[in-house]
């Protein structure tokens, strides 16, 4: 159906429900699903030039669907870049983007705070095949620079990170990537495009999981990579039509209309992890909150600049205690006590979920790998949702007024 272009320079809480709107023949108001793997060519000669490339044109669901389209028309829109490409999952994204740029004998420079499949997939699977990496200190600009080799073809940073909201530099590290001969690629999960935009930093690749903020209410998976035309057509979309970690069209509409809420949601959730962080930091069975809202934040004057002014949705508190022992006791006892809260190992709900770091996400390690990370057995992670933040503090109360 012929639609007016949209102007240009909307602002961004506009092109979250307005653009990639592609609407068919009926003219519906709301984005259409379109769940098909297959699709008819209008001639034996058309269907040949779309195979060829020499024509636009959907073939078959592992090329590409207009629903998933869509979603990532959107998405490269919030974020600021050329071209986005969606995938299954979050971690789906990190291995086609790692997949499609490196070689056995390249090298990958990382934080050692990176979300831990992420560590592992680096570290443990793509080791196999040669491709050689480097873990580095996630605040420390000389440790980055310093382990930099000739090889090293891509720097992969997370900010602010889990479950400590360590938070680093964007745009230096650009500057140490693009100095190099290499890509930075910022996995954007914490933040979304409404809080920080590293491409506008620099950035050259940014991956999400959809799984998180996109979709923002705990339904489905769903993964992108969002970077320039060239990245995305010559390396991404010849690999993943050949190895198909596709976003099914269901989970694509869905994270579509998530991104419909996305401002009003991250803007309303910091604000209530803002307000539960002070409030936290005051009681007198919390040893410490990690908030980069918070000015006791060690990077807040960055994190501020770098994300609009805004400490994200995520907290994580130290409960006081004596010994690791008694810590995690006291831990688990705040954990069993919620009545309205979820404990849940996911984040990015309208719904606040809380984990146990030590004994779930950072389980595997060992008591010293754990200390040395600054994952304590006293450390709660509190993904703030939207409930009435009243209720929020009566429902962590229950447990921390009982210790
Ligand atoms: C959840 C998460 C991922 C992985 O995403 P999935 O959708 O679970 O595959 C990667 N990075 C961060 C920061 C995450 O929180």
């Amino acid at each position: 159906m012929s639609q007016h272009p949209l102007p240009d320079n909307l602002h961004l809480d506009t092109l979250a429900v307005r653009t990639a709107v592609d609407r068919s023949q009926y003219g519906e108001n709301s984005e259409a699903l379109y769940l098909t793997s297959g699709y008819v060519q209008p001639s034996a000669e058309a269907s040949a030039r779309r195979f060829a490339g020499e024509e636009d044109g959907y073939t078959y669901g592992r090329s590409g669907n207009p629903t998933v389209s869509s979603f990532e028309m959107r998405l490269a829109a919030l974020e600021g870049s050329e071209a986005a490409l969606a995938t299954a999952s979050g971690m789906s994204s990190i291995m086609l983007m790692l997949f499609s740029l490196l070689k056995a004998g390249d090298h990958v420079l990382y934080s050692q705070s990176m979300f831990g499949s992420t560590i592992k997939l680096i570290g443990s699977e793509f080791a196999r095949f040669g491709v050689e990496s480097t873990i580095v200190a996630q605040t420390d600009l000389a440790a980055w620079k310093a382990a930099i080799r000739p090889n090293t073809k891509i720097l992969f940073a997370e900010t602010p990170t889990n479950p400590l909201t360590e938070v680093c530099d964007i745009a230096a590290l650009a500057d140490l990537a693009h100095n190099a001969g290499a890509l930075l690629a910022v996995d954007n999960c914490f933040a979304t495009p409404i809080l920080q935009r590293p491409m506008g930093m620099g950035s050259d690749i940014v991956m999400h999981s959809g799984t998180k903020y996109l979709d923002g209410q705990g339904r489905v998976m769903a993964g992108a990579l969002c970077a320039s035309e060239k990245l995305i057509t010559e390396k991404f979309l010849p690999v993943i039509k050949n190895s198909g970690m596709v976003l099914s069209p269901f989970n694509a509409w869905v994270v579509l209309k998530g991104l419909e809420t996305l401002d009003i949601r991250m803007r309303a959730q910091s604000a209530r992890a803002h307000e539960l962080a002070l409030w936290l930091q005051e009681h007198p069975r919390v040893a410490r909150v990690y908030y980069p809202g918070l000015a006791s934040h060690p990077q807040h004057d960055l994190a501020m600049k770098q994300m609009s002014g805004l400490g994200g949705a995520v907290l994580s508190l130290d409960v006081k205690a004596q010994d690791p022992q008694s810590a995690r006791t006291q831990a688990f006892h705040v954990l069993d006590s919620l009545r309205v809260l979820s404990l849940c190992t996911n984040l990015g709900d309208t719904k606040t979920l809380l984990t146990h770091p030590a004994s779930t996400s950072h389980g595997k390690l060992s008591e010293d790998q754990r200390q040395a990370a600054g994952i304590g057995q006293g450390l709660i992670r509190v993904a703030v949702g939207l409930e009435h933040i009243d209720d929020l503090k009566a429902d962590l109360l229950r447990g921390l007024d009982t210790l």
